[in-house]
């Protein structure tokens, strides 16, 4: 669990400690982000080098323009580069400038390899990358002139992002889009590649899955939780009516993932077709923070109420538990916030272990959704597992008798 992954911050192998870096949240110039936080790495100093680099991944910085790659053009890349950020006397990342373009490398490879270690402890095993027999390790491209990310076989690279004013910012530090990429690539490593034309919905699967990887990951920044708990008052429902909290109006991730979409009001295209599922999960996220939470007795909450569907409650319904969730924030805030990192942890394992069972040439969102649950049930979490399949029912993904 990454519960127990925070707690501890110790390489297994060698018992040290691991490398501290500093990564944005969000991207910094969303307010509220501007400051960087500091992270631990599973890889202890003496194994990481300059880059940096480690035995999973290596960033890379070309000195010039560098094409994005595509087939023929593959790396490794061995071109002319920027110095590679380097470590500070005490074996630590944390010392470099945010304004430097060595941050940046350290940034996106700190990410990257935070994600790394989040996923692999909720699947307890290390993660054969999919390219293995090809690329001993992960290239990172940290910068290229290019407006748009991508995850590639045996690299990523990250381009920038034109807003309205005209200004850049690198994608390197945008945790979403780092994280989002690198999701594909560990549903890719842990299911494999279709070998043949896979349908739409696998496509929708991989849009929707690594939106929910990249909020998964989010939410094991601290600050993240208390911010979330605290524009909520606890009440993560409220999430429902996002555009009222402008202070979560930046998350892209809960944005995306907080909708009320069905089956049958979707296109064909894929980011739309994606939402239905992220939104039967994402439902099922709040329903185990919120179960737990009563069950612990946080917050009172009539019966009738805690078992009604999340989009049927009533305006009266919802003020009453906004009112008792506000109670409970005040005066239990840590264990809330416990509370969610436990359905965040539950959640994140059920989606990672059922990666192994399934078939990506067969793959559509009932069977996919099927073998979430089916985890939740080998997890001993079997009312969980239901909740999600009313979910997938409600959203028109699957069929009930
Ligand atoms: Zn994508």
């Amino acid at each position: 669990m990454s519960f127990y992954l925070d707690q501890q911050s110790v390489s297994p192998e060698t018992g040290s400690l691991g490398t501290r870096f500093l990564i944005y949240p969000q991207v910094p110039h969303l307010e509220g982000y501007e400051k960087p936080e500091t992270v631990w790495i599973s890889t202890p100093p003496d194994e990481i080098q300059a880059g940096p680099a480690d035995r999973r991944m290596y960033v890379i910085d070309p000195l010039f323009e560098k094409p994005v790659y595509e087939y023929p053009f593959q790396p490794p890349f061995v071109g002319a580069a920027f110095p590679p950020a380097e470590a500070g006397p005490d074996g630590h990342f944390d010392h470099l400038d945010p304004s430097s373009r060595q941050f940046v490398s350290a940034h996106v490879f700190a990410s990257l390899r935070r994600i790394l270690d989040i996923w692999e402890s909720y699947l307890g095993h290390e993660i054969v990358w999919h390219f293995s027999q090809t690329y001993e390790r992960l290239e990172i491209i940290p910068q290229v002139n290019w407006n748009n990310a991508q995850s590639g076989y045996g690299y990523m690279e990250f381009g920038t992002e034109l807003n309205d004013r005209d200004a850049a910012f690198p994608y390197a530090l945008n945790f979403d889009v780092i994280a989002h990429e690198f999701g594909h690539a560990l549903i890719f490593a842990e299911m494999g590649t279709p070998t043949v034309q896979a349908n739409r919905q696998y496509f929708g699967y991989h849009e929707s899955v690594s939106d929910l990887i990249a909020l998964i990951s989010l939410l094991h920044f601290d600050s993240v939780l208390d911010r979330l708990l605290r524009s909520t008052r606890g009440n993560l429902l409220t999430m429902n009516e996002l555009n009222r909290i402008a202070e979560l109006a930046g998350d892209r991730q809960i944005r995306t993932a907080c909708n009320d979409r069905k089956m049958s009001t979707v296109s064909d295209a894929v980011h739309d077709l994606s939402k239905p599922f992220t939104g039967a999960i994402f439902d099922t996220l709040v329903e185990l923070f919120h179960r737990s939470a009563m069950e612990k007795n946080l917050v009172d909450l009539p019966d009738d109420i805690s078992h009604d569907r999340l989009f049927e409650l009533g305006h009266h319904e919802i003020e009453l538990i906004n009112a008792r969730f506000a109670e409970a924030f005040e005066a239990r805030a840590f264990l809330l916030k416990s509370t969610l990192e436990n359905a965040r942890d539950l959640l994140g394992s059920a989606i990672a272990r059922s990666w192994s069972t399934l078939d990506p040439n067969t793959l559509n969102y009932a069977v996919a959704g099927s073998a979430i649950a089916d985890q939740f049930d080998e997890m001993g979490e079997k009312e969980a597992g239901d909740i999600l399949m009313e979910n997938l029912e409600w959203r028109e993904i699957v069929v009930r008798t």
